[in-house]
Order: C-alpha cells, then structure tokens, then sequence
C-alpha cells in the first residue's frame, strides 16, 4: 500500500502550457539519463527541442556513463538533503505508476517493480536512522527475519518494493518518446580545448546549420542551452569540482534461474549488488565505488572479488547448488561532484556581443537514474523563468 506523502504531486506542473515556446527553442547538450529526460520533459510542456551529443542509446563508450548504470531505485539521499530527497520521490511514484498500472509502457520502457533486500552490517534495523527517512513513501517495507540473512556477515536487513530499470531499453524508449515529441538531433562533438564559450557557439552553429531552428518569420528564436554533459562538464565547462566515481561489474547468468529481485549489500569498502536486467535471464552483479578513477579497464581481482561476494550473498534467494556464469565485464564512471548536482543558469557570450542562456544540469553522481524526473521539473521551471 501507498503511504502518505510530504512530497506535492508535479503532475500540474508538466501540465502548463509553455506560452513563450514558439518564439523560443531548447538546445540540450547530451543524451544520457539526464539530457533525454529533460527533453522529453520539455517537450511535453510545450517547447520545441533539439538535442546535440556525441553518444546515444546503444553506444558503449567509458565517456558514456548511462548505460552502464545498475539503474535500481535506491536513495543514497539524507533527509537535510530535502530537494534530493524530494527528487527521488518524485522518480519513485513515477517508475511506480507505470509499473502497476501500464504494464505495456513498462515493458517497452524496461521498468521493473521488484523486491530490494538491503543487507547491513548492523546489529538491527534502527527504525529512528535518518537513512530510512523513505519507508513511509515505499511500498510493503519490512525488516528481516535472521534466517533470511546470507552466511556475508550481515547481521540485519530489510526489504521493499522497488524498481530496475534496464538502462539502454529505458533510454532507447526516452530518445524514441522525444523524437516523437518533434525533437530533433544532431551528432557531434562539442570541442573542450577553447573554453565552454566557445563550445557553445559551435553547438549554436551546429544547431543554425543543422536545421534544427526553424525562423518564425525575420526574427530570431531566442535559444536556451541545457548542459547535460555528466561527467563530459569536467573538461567541456573546466569543473574541477567534477570527479569520477568507477563502477566495475558483472553481467552474468544465474543456473538456475531465480526470480527477479535485487539484493544489495553494503560493507565498506565493498558494495555488493545483484540486479535483474528486465525481458532478459541476466543480471548486473556488482560492484565497486572508487573515486577518483579514471580507468576504463576491467581488473580480473575486481571480477574475481564481486563473483565471490554475490555467491555468499545469492545462497538463501538462488539455492546452495546455484552457479554464476559470467558473461562480460563492464566499467561506468559515475558523474561526481563536490557539492553535489550543478542546477544553475551562466550567461555565456559566444562572440560577435551574442548572449546565450545556459542552464546546467550535470553532477548526479550514483543517483541519475533515480534524480532524472526531479532534475527535468526543475530546469523546466527555470527554462520557464528564462523565457517569461
Ligand atoms: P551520461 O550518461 O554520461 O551522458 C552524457 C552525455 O553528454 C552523452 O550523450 C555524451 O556524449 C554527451 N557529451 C559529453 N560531453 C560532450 C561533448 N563535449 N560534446 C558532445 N556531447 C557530449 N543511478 C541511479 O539512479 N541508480 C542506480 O542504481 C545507479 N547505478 C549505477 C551503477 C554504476 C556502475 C554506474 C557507473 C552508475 C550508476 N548510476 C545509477 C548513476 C547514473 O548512471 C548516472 O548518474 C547517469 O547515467 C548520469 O547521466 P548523464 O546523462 O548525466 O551522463
């Protein structure tokens, strides 16, 4: 059952008219999580949208971050933190809502509601921990029996009803759902070497000639740029606050097969994961959190070390005889950033006296799968301030 929520419903806020969008056009830098799901976003209030990026649903590249995500819903959020906290919400009843009640929509866009068993090094769940600030917005949350416990060493768990997203179908459905919106797109690669300046008049240039602006009449659209870049902002835009946190893990059958669920351990300095990847007989076993790592490569010791956690923690959900076979490898660098996610408007001048509005929104860290529906309702408020 759905618990009461602090949290206000957004869906009115989808729902305004943009009444400046005509004379106006949204370029968004980027096609990961964030930046399609912006578009799709903007689209649906009005606005008339390009995106430009040098990779897309169905690339694999480690300057891609998106598709190598574990895609589960699982706040990290602390409840000081009321806009994160808020965020996740927001993605949770979203995810959920078509999970339970458009099953042909979920499939198509690789949402699965599954149970989360989060193990714990802990003597027992503390019911006043300010990390379980969520349970009264999940459904079905419970502490477990001692007998549910893995032989890993944890020594409390709990469980609810959550989500796993299959990130390159999830991204493929938003590119699908903003094309058919009327976005348009173009490939290519902005240059970092000059200045973010200079990038984004390269991307006003690429926009100019690509076609993607159309005149409305003589005059001139008034263009607003959105920056989804991830971890791409730490040389496009020179952050240094931008740092990469490195994701190793597995994709893997399991003989035999066993129901979908996700199970998660945290035991500093491991993280444990298994995730099923929905319509497949996989699952994403994980995994790592490393910062400050820049390295593509897969570590055989990495691999090594998750197969043997996930046996331990797999025993009492997969059965004593159940085997792990590996099928590949798979590293993700996760957008990190000090001060958390970059949300903020810079004027930026792109020669000949022209000024352009940027809105950046990069910096989602582990989160952005779970952060994007929150993230997109805020810069489509602040597009609204912009063009007003
Ligand atoms: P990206 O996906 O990296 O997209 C950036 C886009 O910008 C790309 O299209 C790129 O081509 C473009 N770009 C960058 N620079 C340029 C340029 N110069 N010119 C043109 N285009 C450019 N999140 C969750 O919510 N839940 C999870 O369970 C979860 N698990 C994760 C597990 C792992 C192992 C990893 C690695 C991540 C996980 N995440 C999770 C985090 C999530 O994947 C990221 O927060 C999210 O993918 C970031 O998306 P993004 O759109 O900001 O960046």
């Amino acid at each position: 059952e759905q618990r009461p929520s602090q949290f206000p419903e957004r869906s009115s806020l989808n729902a305004m008219p943009a009444n400046s969008s005509k004379m106006s056009h949204i370029l968004i830098i980027g096609a990961g999580v964030i930046g399609l799901q912006t578009a799709v976003t903007l689209l649906e209030a009005g606005y008339s949208v390009t995106i430009l990026a040098k990779h897309w649903p169905g690339d694999e590249s480690i300057e891609y971050t998106s598709p190598w995500a574990g895609a589960i819903w699982r706040t990290h959020a602390l409840p000081d933190d009321v806009e994160q906290c808020d965020w996740n919400i927001q993605n949770y009843k979203h995810w959920m809502k078509i999970a339970e009640e458009e099953a042909e929509k979920a499939r198509e866009m690789g949402i699965q509601r599954v149970p989360l068993t989060i193990f714990s090094d802990a003597p027992s769940l503390d019911p006043t921990s300010p990390s379980l600030w969520y349970t009264p917005h999940v459904h079905s949350f419970s502490s477990l029996p001692p007998s549910s416990l893995p032989a890993n060493g944890a020594k409390s768990g709990h469980s609810f009803t959550s989500l796993a997203i299959h990130p390159v179908t999830y991204l493929r459905s938003l590119l699908s759902q903003a094309k058919g919106l009327g976005a348009k797109t173009i490939s290519t690669e902005l240059p970092t070497s000059s200045g973010f300046a200079h990038a984004v008049g390269e991307a006003m240039r690429c926009l100019n000639t690509a076609g993607g602006i159309e005149k409305e009449g003589e005059e001139e659209k008034e263009v607003v740029v959105v920056n989804c870049t991830g971890l791409g902002a730490h040389s496009l835009c020179k952050d240094a606050s931008m740092y990469p946190i490195r994701g190793q893990a597995l994709l893997a059958r399991i003989h035999p097969t066993p129901a979908p669920q996700i199970l998660l351990h945290e035991s500093p300095p491991h993280i444990t994961y298994i995730v099923p990847r929905m319509g497949t007989d996989l699952f994403l076993l994980g995994g790592t959190k490393d910062a400050d790592n820049w390295s593509g490569e897969p570590t055989p010791e990495i691999s090594e070390s998750i197969v043997r956690r996930c046996e331990e923690m797999m025993r009492p959900w997969a059965g004593e005889e159940a085997k792990i076979e590996v099928l590949s490898e798979q590293v993700g660098l996760r957008p990190g950033r000090k001060g958390g996610v970059r949300v903020e408007i810079e004027e930026v001048e792109v020669g000949e006296g022209r000024k352009v509005k940027v809105v950046h929104q990069y910096g989602h860290a582990g989160a952005g799968y779970q952060n994007a529906i929150g993230s997109a309702r805020k810069v489509l408020g602040i597009v609204k301030d912009i063009l007003s």
